[in-house]
């Protein structure tokens, strides 16, 4: 018995010399910059304090300069081991913020890096979380700062990413249950689509959201709502890359998905047919993309007859969407919508931390159609991942939401001077105005992504509230080209067909005129007044709109077109 405690003491005065001396090495190698060494006689002195008691807590600074060490050695599943081991110490808890994120990007690239891509982007996920406004800065201003920090760590990423999953196929997580791989796919995809708003992120940007598409698409459907929305941040990316014939099977899987819901008349498969057009004239596939044009302005010349005016208008009215807002049409200070959510969830890049009230919208749902993808957001998300595909320049929320208050005091601070109106004459207060960045600044009328919004913005429901020569804000020059405002479908196809010129605001003021006139069919001849801005309504018989023949063999070209099969090329 005592020679046993005798030895055991013996053993652990040992172990404990032993492994001074280990350490000593470990930190006399390190000093030499030899961490092949150094990580050998690391090891050996976690072994060895193992062994005489220690536990992983009093282990915890050890283990993550051993890490650093076995990181040079470039043997990163250790490194990953021992950092996630380490940090997950209460012990760690008391490293600055700074510094844990420090180990933390370390243990993230050791694991991308050793093919664990999960754990990787669950790290930048959260970076990107914390790093709010200067993530859309792209960091690096303010090396002082934290949030520069975390956003400078997610933006250097990207190469490793882009050597992870730089092959053709995505990255498939085979393991995992089925909540931890969605979530896996909502990390991969806020990361890919922020990714996709550099310019060195292509390649990251592919292989995250082709990797969240691949999750979705098996766990939730290629038809679910969330896996739609990917469609729409890869496609432009793959465009960009040149990868067309990806961009043209997720766009036929889309749109496919699509049809089986909602029919193949469906106004709402003109997005999927637009963005397919794009990748066939750029392949210089033109008979087909005009084919496919052709049959979108059949499905919107059904969709939007004179009688869907009608069936639309006492839904708009209810939703509340239509009300004129300007200095002549005040806002009261207690309106506020009920029904805001955040851009983001909906997958529009935003320039500033998503979490913001700034960057939320009104959902403004339809109430004839699912509200959980006809909706607000939802077409803004489809608008500018359309523009983004036709202009190839990045778009972004810049402003959404903002409060009566938040008007005020903004106002008070930049004053007449710059882009801010007076509280109660702001769209934004409505929830549904949506400020439009380009490149990071705010949209001009010379940007390619303009003319698209020009030519395509009514199809979601949207228009410029303040064009030219408007007095509908203070100020010396109130045209906004960035400031884009939701009405719905039906209101802005009105607008853009039966509307005064460049009158928004007294279009929306007349808006049951209008209505009325749509839903009997009598349009003003050219040349003529427009009786819904005179003040005298009378109804005024004017020529018919005439229609147009349809042409059977374009019918027959555009079925022979979709009907491929997007299964005859598998993703794999
Ligand atoms: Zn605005």
């Amino acid at each position: 018995m005592i020679l046993a405690i005798g030895f055991a003491t013996y053993f652990n005065i040992a172990v404990r010399v032993d492994a001074a001396s280990a350490l000593a090495r470990f930190d006399q190698l390190t000093a030499q910059l030899a961490p092949r060494r150094a990580a050998v006689h690391g090891e050996r002195a976690l072994r060895l304090l193992e062994k005489a008691g220690q536990d992983t807590e009093q282990l915890a600074p050890l283990m993550l300069r051993v890490a650093d060490a076995q990181l040079e050695r470039r043997r990163h599943q250790r490194a990953a081991m021992l950092l996630r081991d380490a940090l997950a110490t209460k012990s760690s808890d008391k490293l600055s913020n700074r510094k844990r994120a420090q180990y933390e990007d370390k243990l993230a690239r050791a694991s991308i890096l050793s093919g664990d891509i999960e754990t990787a982007v669950a790290i930048y996920a959260s970076f990107l979380d914390l790093a709010g406004d200067d993530a859309s800065r792209g960091g690096g201003e303010n090396q002082t700062d934290i949030s520069a920090y975390y956003a400078e760590r997610v933006g250097d990423a990207a190469r490793y990413f882009t050597e992870a999953l730089n092959h053709a196929r995505p990255y498939e997580p085979l393991s995992g249950a089925r909540e931890a791989q969605l979530a896996a796919a909502s990390n991969m995809a806020s990361l890919g689509a922020f990714y996709a708003m550099r310019d060195d992120g292509a390649y990251a940007a592919a292989g995250l959201l082709s990797s969240a598409y691949l999750i979705r698409s098996k766990l939730l459907g290629n038809d679910h709502q969330d896996t739609v929305q990917l469609t729409l941040v890869l496609g432009p990316v793959y465009t960009g890359m040149g990868r067309l014939d990806d961009a043209e099977r997720l766009y036929l899987e889309a749109f496919h998905a699509q049809e089986e819901i909602k029919g193949a008349n469906s106004p709402d498969l003109s997005l999927y047919i637009k963005l397919l057009t794009g990748v066939y004239e750029k392949q210089g596939r033109y008979t087909e993309a005009q084919a496919l044009q052709e049959h979108m302005r059949n499905l919107f010349r059904d969709a939007f007859g004179a009688q869907r005016y009608a069936a639309n208008r006492e839904r708009d009215r209810r939703e509340d969407i239509n009300r004129p807002v300007s200095q002549q049409f005040l806002l009261e200070a207690e309106y506020a919508p009920a029904d805001l959510v955040s851009a983001a969830e909906y997958s529009i890049p935003t320039a500033k931390s998503p979490n913001i009230d700034e960057m939320k919208l009104r959902l403004a749902g339809d109430r004839d159609a699912d509200p959980r993808e006809a909706n607000l957001p939802a077409r803004l998300a489809q608008l500018i991942s359309l523009c983004r595909s036709e202009s190839g320049e990045r778009i972004s929320l810049r402003s959404g939401y903002r409060s009566y208050a938040t008007q005020k005091v903004l106002y008070a601070n930049i004053g007449s001077k710059g882009t801010v109106t007076p509280p109660g004459m702001s769209e934004h207060q409505t929830g549904l105005a949506a400020d439009i960045n380009v490149d990071n600044r705010f949209m001009r009328p010379s940007d390619r992504a303009y003319q698209c919004f020009e030519e395509n913005a009514y199809r979601f429901g949207f228009i410029l509230s303040y064009p030219p020569g408007n007095n509908y804000l203070p100020g010396e020059d109130p045209y906004e080209p960035w400031h884009w405002r939701y009405v719905g479908v039906s209101t802005a196809q009105l607008y853009r067909e039966a509307g005064p010129h460049q009158k928004p605001q007294e279009f929306l003021a007349a808006l049951p005129c209008y209505q009325e006139r749509a839903a009997s069919g009598v349009f003003p001849a050219i040349g003529e007044d427009d009786i819904c801005l005179s003040a005298k309504s009378e109804t005024k018989v004017a020529a018919n709109e005439p229609e147009r023949a349809q042409p059977a063999s374009v019918e027959e070209n555009t079925a022979r077109i979709l009907n491929k099969t997007p299964a005859a090329r598998s993703p794999r």
